[in-house]
């Protein structure tokens, strides 16, 4: 009964529109779990804790009130705290917005920003990263986050990526790693633990496979370097490392 609902619910509303209402939900969910525990600086509001998510739930993920996830706190800390683009005028394009990221950085009166996803209904532009349609060396900031283990030719994408971005411009990428898998392992058909289809889960070797793409790598451990108690009190999870990627001379 309940899969007819859903079914239902599906065909009746657009992505969109079911995106929205989600988001509603969240919002007054927020209310029963207001607290002083946790802060999530992505709406600025405090929990007494955020919520399990996945499907093997993992706790302390999700915020109550805006859904954001620890990799999405953690990539809009790095973001406002190392980086300059909250305050220097940079040209920014964003693979598969995290929903509440896009309405920050769209307000920002300093981004020329544009967001991008394969399905039209999920970004501002409809935009394939195999693909991209915009001319060489044009963004100071690309943000691909959780995108990479999604794409059926992954070498084809960073090579995208790369011609796109300015030579001094930053690629910020972020994905899972399975920590047992030395190698990435490829195939297609797989799921994620968020019920997403994915073409290959990211081993150790994902900082090669991007210096491979033609990008020298830093790896950023923004958990460990606030501490563990900064860590716990934003949610920023223990393994949502960010990939800084700038293009090879
Ligand atoms: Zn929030």
């Amino acid at each position: 009964m309940l899969q007819i609902i859903k079914k239902i619910y599906k065909s009746i509303l657009s992505e969109k529109t079911r995106i929205k209402l989600h988001h509603i939900r969240f919002f007054i969910r927020g209310f029963f779990y207001s607290g002083s525990n946790v802060t999530c600086v992505c709406c600025n509001k405090s929990f007494t804790l955020f919520l399990p998510y996945g499907i093997v739930k993992r706790q302390n993920a999700a915020c109550p009130s805006c859904n954001t996830l620890e990799r999405n706190r953690v990539l809009y800390l790095y973001l406002r705290d190392r980086t300059n683009f909250f305050y220097d005028k940079l040209t920014v394009l964003h693979f598969a917005p995290e929903n509440k990221l896009e309405q920050i950085f769209r307000k920002m009166k300093n981004l020329s920003y544009i967001s991008g996803d394969i399905n039209p209904e999920l970004a501002m532009q409809q935009i394939d990263i195999q693909s991209i349609n915009y001319p060489d060396n044009h963004f100071d900031v690309i943000i691909c986050s959780h995108v990479l283990g999604h794409v059926p030719d992954e070498p084809k994408a960073l090579s995208e990526l790369r011609r796109v971005v300015k030579p001094d411009g930053s690629v910020i990428i972020m994905t899972k790693i399975y920590d047992d898998l030395s190698t990435t392992f490829e195939a297609s058909g797989m799921q994620n633990t968020e019920n997403q289809e994915i073409f290959r889960k990211h081993g150790k070797d994902f900082p090669e496979r991007l210096k491979t793409g033609g990008f020298e790598v830093s790896i950023i451990d923004l958990g460990k370097e606030v501490g563990n108690l900064a860590s716990a009190k934003y949610g920023l999870g223990e393994n949502d490392l960010i990939y800084l990627c700038k293009r090879k001379a």
